[in-house]
């Protein structure tokens, strides 16, 4: 839950409409912004040729120098810039930001892809209006609060990265700040994961961006703070002419060309991120859960159905129990009234059978009951309802059988028993009492005529079957 509100979060932050988004000209077409420049301005370029250009070389998703090539957001706004203007700009290589800094104060660029107004940096270099801005944020370990304001943290160690503007304007405004310098992101984040330092800074992409591949469920961002990463160009302050050129260029930039460079590489690369890492793994858990509920309720129910089998089952023969017959029968019994239908039942009483007790013992007699009951039961239509209905004697609910439906039944069951070869003695009968439903108010009627067909076929002389008539 955590990871998706996490990621929830992420996403809001980053897909909600930046600073700067909303009053944009719409772009022209080519070489526009070129249009706009004064002459002198345009005699300026002319004479320039091209611009040299410092960048971040490890900054991503803003920009980097990969294999040579400038890439990221900041590189695609420039070769924007470039066209706009009709001016060719090359990239200054450099290892780290600081060695970019010094270039610039050396007169080594002419341009800044991508800054940070401060006052030291005014030092050499004019800005531009930002033409990015996204909100500063802090990551700090999981098990944290989320921090409301930068206020609520003062005291804690704070990490940023050398060199990075967001230092000196945080100590301008918070002179009690705690800020701990790292010499990149990486190891930033890596010293809050060791619980070195309680934050570390940075702004919302530049984060995330880390977060895509590290740190998962070990960091968080724990909240937005008021203070914005406003950046822009950053041009050489003494050819004052750069920052105005600059300017018109940023102004041509419309919406729809800002809001596709940064989903290419904030929203698709992000958003996947979330997809593929943090979504992923909220799904797994999620599923996890899901699987662990859905196991645990399918053993409950295996447990409840075998309960419920267990209380209708009778122990000794595994036919149905007393307790099954008496809620079958009244079932049929209603469907009977109500539909009109017809059925019979067959009350079945072993003949004899304290003789059998007496003469083989008991576990001999109850082999011979599972034995009945065994026959009894592959002898019978899958419609009709087998149970024990005590003792020695058993109970069939046959449905839609007429009393001579019955009458004939009993008389096979009867006839199958009496050839039967049982295992421990050779021969034994039942007798067989049948009655059929006849608008009977309750189930005790039925059984009282069954019973009474039964006691008929004891005093007959036994191993026969008797019905009742009304
Ligand atoms: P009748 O032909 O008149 O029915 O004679 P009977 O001996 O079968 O009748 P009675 O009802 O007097 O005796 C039933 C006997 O069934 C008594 C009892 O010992 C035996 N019996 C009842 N339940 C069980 C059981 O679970 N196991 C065994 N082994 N015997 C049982
Ligand atoms: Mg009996
Ligand atoms: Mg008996």
């Amino acid at each position: 839950m955590r990871y998706l509100l996490q990621s929830m979060l992420l996403i809001w932050l980053v897909c909600s409409p930046l600073p700067g988004f909303a009053v944009q000209n719409a772009g022209l077409d080519g070489h526009a912004a070129k249009q706009l420049l004064t002459a002198e301005e345009q005699q300026y370029l002319e004479k320039k040729q091209q611009l040299t250009m410092c960048v971040d070389p490890d900054w991503m998703p803003y920009e980097k120098i990969a294999q040579g090539q400038h890439i990221g957001m900041s590189a695609d706004f420039l070769r924007l810039f470039a066209s706009k203007l009709a001016i060719k700009i090359e990239v200054v290589p450099s290892r780290t930001w600081l060695e970019s800094l010094k270039l610039g104060e050396q007169r080594q660029c002419d341009i800044f892809s991508l800054v940070m107004a401060t006052p030291e940096r005014r030092e050499f270099l004019d800005f531009t209006e930002a033409y990015l801005s996204f909100p500063l944020v802090i990551a700090v370990a999981f098990q944290q609060d989320y921090i409301n304001e930068l206020e609520d943290v003062l005291d804690k160690k704070l990490g940023v990265q050398k060199g990075y503007a967001y230092a000196e304007l945080l100590r301008l405004q918070y002179p009690a700040i705690k800020l701990v310098e790292v010499e990149n992101l990486a190891e930033g984040l890596d010293r809050v994961s060791r619980h070195q330092l309680y934050g570390m800074l940075g702004s919302l992409p530049d984060i995330s961006y880390a977060f895509q591949t590290q740190y998962i469920g070990e960091l968080k961002i724990a909240g937005k703070l008021a203070q914005q990463a406003s950046l822009g160009i950053g041009t050489r302050n003494d050819e004052p002419l750069l920052v105005d050129i600059f300017n018109k260029a940023i102004a041509q930039l419309s919406a729809q060309e800002r809001h596709d460079i940064i989903n290419d590489w904030i929203a698709i690369e992000y958003v996947s991120a979330v997809d593929y890492t943090l979504l992923l793994k909220v799904a797994s858990i999620l599923g996890l859960i899901f699987a662990f509920f859905l196991y645990h309720y399918w053993q409950l129910r295996k447990c409840n159905d075998r309960l419920r089998l267990l209380s209708v089952t009778d122990k000794l023969t595994h036919l149905h129990n007393r307790l099954k017959l008496d809620q079958q029968l009244d079932e049929t019994l209603h469907v009977a009234q109500r539909y009109q239908h017809v059925f019979s039942i067959l009350l079945i009483d072993i003949d004899h059978f304290k003789l059998i007790n007496d003469e083989y013992g008991h576990l001999i007699g109850d082999h011979a009951l599972q034995a009945l009951a065994q026959l009894l039961k592959s002898n019978i239509r899958a419609v009709d309802t087998l149970g024990r209905w005590g003792g020695e004697e058993f109970l069939i609910i046959c449905p839609e059988q007429t009393v001579e439906g019955g009458r004939q039944l009993a008389e096979k069951l009867r006839a199958i028993i009496e050839q039967h070869t049982f295992e421990y003695f050779s021969h034994l009968s039942c007798s067989f009492g049948v009655a059929a439903y006849t608008q009977d108010k309750n189930a005790d009627d039925l059984l009282k005529r069954a019973d009474d067909a039964l006691y008929r076929a004891k005093n007959q002389g036994r191993n026969q079957v008797c019905i009742h008539i009304l």
